[in-house]
């Protein structure tokens, strides 16, 4: 299906109160810039130079989303413009990204990963560390960022019960995050579902969803847009 079929039918699925982020790594700019004519502003990568470039590239008004690991040494490219880090893994890259933020006079929206897949390799922190993170009040220190929820991906399985137990979990910890922060009203965000998950996290509770493939099409395996 066409990219514009595609939105549309994402877009009923999705509730007013829910951001659809369109995770476009890999994806060549015209294929961005035909999702951007459909109205789509919000949009996600993977790597910070790809991004970078894009940013140089598309229209001024897109809000670009950091979705991927970021290593601390990439975060320049991207503080200058990023509209939300939803990838935060460690403290060392919270730091980083707030001095960044410093140098360009910005304070930057971020998320706090979390991880709750059953898979060894996913990056991210666990409830216990999130929840200190939130409580001592870390984000206060620091004044050019500002964290704003938690991201999280479920395991790669069919097993929807599965899927729904982790989203769900998430969903509790961040309900549990927002009661212990200093300011409540900033955090918001709960950043999870994707292409073959996006329902159940919505039934979950998700306020962004970050779909790729469904909107997309495949990505080409090793294919790097710029
Ligand atoms: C690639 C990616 C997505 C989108 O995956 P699809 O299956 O293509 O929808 C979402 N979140 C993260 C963190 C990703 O890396």
């Amino acid at each position: 299906m066409a990219i514009h079929e595609n939105l549309k039918e994402l877009l009923k699925k999705i509730p007013k109160g829910s951001t659809l982020i369109a995770v476009s790594k890999t994806q060549p700019l015209e294929k961005i810039q035909e999702a951007y004519d459909c109205g789509q502003r919000v949009f996600g990568e993977n790597r910070a130079q790809e991004m970078a470039a894009k940013y140089e590239a598309l229209p001024k008004d897109i809000d670009w989303h950091m979705i991927g690991h970021l290593q601390t040494n990439k975060v320049k490219y991207i503080a200058p413009f990023v509209s939300l880090i939803h990838s935060i893994d460690s403290l060392k890259l919270l730091e980083e990204v707030n001095r960044q933020g410093a140098k360009v006079n910005r304070v930057i929206p971020c998320l706090l990963q979390i991880h709750i897949a059953a898979e060894e390799t996913k990056f991210g922190f666990s409830r216990e560390e999130a929840l200190d993170v939130f409580r001592t009040g870390t984000s206060m220190d620091l004044k050019n960022v500002m964290l704003t929820g938690l991201m999280g991906m479920a395991t790669f399985t069919d097993d929807q019960d599965q899927i729904r137990e982790e989203f769900r979990g998430l969903k509790k910890l961040f309900d549990e995050v927002r009661a212990i922060a200093p300011d409540p009203e900033v955090v918001r965000d709960l950043s999870m579902g994707m292409s073959n998950d996006y329902s159940i996290a919505i039934e979950e509770g998700s306020t962004m969803v970050r779909v790729g493939t469904a909107i997309f099409g495949a990505r080409e395996q090793g294919k790097r847009a710029l």
